[in-house]
């Protein structure tokens, strides 16, 4: 139980404005873009790896929970502080300590805005290409627990591919420092990879090195519209099979569509069954002969029309309905449920049949967008979480949608995490020597269960 004395001890360390508790203040570190809250006993800001280190002695010794924050933007409910205790939010550890790009890397703390790094490295001609739907809100150290990935990991993959080092603050207080600034690097096992997806179950990450990488030297971008889901998520995995790897290939369905047009007025072409938005890049002459060839597989599906962009302004007004999806879906809500089934691009087509079949048989009205090139769906499901007969249709569909994916060697999660979400539904995808393996490493690491407890393991 969290106490006066430890309070005192924590505003001490770190200050009274970095130790919050006021019910106002707590309230605001309860939720994520989740459906549950829970009220943390105390939310502290520290500034350095070393209060850090602090804080988390005094966790271990008096036993207290101790949940990891970025910017609260999981949609799976993974910074919930379901036990309480601490919550150690890292807003205040967000420089960016070092950019070298004759090596090719960045030095950042964990809560620095994945854009605002994108901002530091755009007038250098670099760029670190993961790229959640949250870029401007979302932390690195956010991202990295949650390996998150966005539209453009269909070609450059996702967090952990970026990640080449970081400096983590065990449950028992340790510092260890993992990998190092060499985009090679064998040396012993890989565990700075562990830490990716970890969700803050097994350390804290203090500090982050990112490979970098050129901007390339031009892009393309098409909407293409289709009469037929079916045909656009088939022209999806033929165009990938031809051996083209777009930057990116998002998919929306006319619910998708319709209700983008309904609240923004873009233009959109409404009777669409499907669209898809690719994007190339590389030099302009990759861009022309890999876009003449996308251009040639979309009209063999039927492709009914398809808009190019002219310039880089027509380049985001294109992107925009895509960006605009999530929020356009959870104001429908009130609440919003963003599922993140993933299957091998092959089975995109099969598979969105089926969670279109799920979501009609129950009666759900939502929409369905897919990080289409590499498999990754994700219904936008608007619910009341006070209408427990509509979340009990809704929490079914679910269930039988991740079911559906088992047949297909589909996953439960592509990018979003476990958190609270999901973790009911591990045993459908993971057997039980493997689950027993992850907690053989949790105990091991956290033998107290004091990092972020009560989630997936
Ligand atoms: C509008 C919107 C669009 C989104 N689009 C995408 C998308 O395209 N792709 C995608 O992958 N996700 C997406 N997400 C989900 C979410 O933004 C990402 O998962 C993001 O990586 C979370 O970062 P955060 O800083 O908000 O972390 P939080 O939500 O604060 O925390 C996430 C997890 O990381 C842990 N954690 C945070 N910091 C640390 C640390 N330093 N050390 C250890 N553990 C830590 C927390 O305990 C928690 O388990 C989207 C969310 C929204 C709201």
């Amino acid at each position: 139980m969290f106490n006066n004395s430890l309070k005192d001890r924590l505003i001490t360390l770190l200050g009274r404005e970095n130790v919050l508790d006021s019910i106002e203040e707590l309230s605001c570190y309860a939720y994520d873009s989740f459906l549950e809250e829970s009220l943390p006993e105390i939310v502290v800001l520290p500034k350095s790896t070393t209060e850090v280190a602090a804080v988390v002695e005094i966790a271990a010794t008096n036993k207290i929970a101790l949940t990891a924050r970025g910017a609260g933007t999981s949609v799976c409910g993974a910074p919930i502080p379901v036990k309480r205790g601490i919550v150690l939010c890292f807003s205040k550890m967000n420089k960016v300590l070092e950019i070298n790009t004759r090596d090719r890397y960045a030095v950042v703390e964990p809560g620095v805005i994945n854009g605002d790094l994108q901002k530091k490295l755009a007038p250098l001609g670099f760029f670190y290409p993961p790229d959640p739907g949250s870029i401007m809100i979302s932390t690195i150290g956010g991202n990295v627990a949650l390996n998150a990935g966005g539209p453009r990991c269909l070609k450059y993959g996702v967090t952990m591919d970026y990640v080449l080092g970081m400096e983590v603050v065990l449950p028992s207080g340790k510092i260890i420092n993992l990998g190092s600034k060499n985009i090679k690097d064998v040396t012993g096992y890989k565990l700075s990879a562990l830490f990716c997806g970890s969700e803050g179950t097994l350390g804290l990450i203090t500090k982050i090195i990112l490979r970098i990488t050129p901007q390339p030297e031009t892009a393309r971008t098409v909407l293409v519209t289709f009469a037929d889901l079916d045909n656009t998520a088939k022209a999806v995995s033929e165009i990938i099979g031809s051996g083209i790897l777009p930057v990116a290939m998002e998919l929306m369905d006319s619910i998708t569509i319709r209700e983008i047009e309904n609240t923004l007025n873009l233009g959109l072409d409404t009777e669409a069954a499907g669209t898809l938005l690719i994007e190339v890049d590389g030099t302009a002459e990759t861009c022309r002969r890999e876009m003449g060839r996308i251009v040639e597989k979309v009209n063999d599906y039927g492709a009914l029309s398809l808009q190019e962009a002219a310039t880089s302004a027509e380049r985001e007004e294109l992107w925009k309905a895509r960006r605009f999806a999530y929020p356009v879906f959870a104001k429908i809500g009130p609440d919003i449920i963003t599922e993140d089934v993933t299957v091998p691009i092959s089975k995109v087509p099969a598979m969105i049949a089926k969670i279109r079949e799920i979501l009609n048989a129950h009666d759900i009205r939502a929409g369905i967008l897919a990080h289409a090139g590499d498999g990754n769906m994700h219904p936008l499901i608007p619910v009341d979480k006070s209408d427990t007969e509509q979340m009990k249709r809704v929490n079914q569909a679910i269930e039988e949608i991740f079911a559906a994916a088992v047949p297909f060697e589909g996953t439960l999660s592509g990018e979003h995490g476990i958190g609270l979400a999901k973790a009911e539904f591990l045993p459908l995808v993971l057997d039980d020597n493997t689950r027993e393996f992850m907690s053989v490493i949790k105990k091991a690491v956290d033998p107290d269960n004091l990092f972020n407890p009560g989630k997936f393991v």
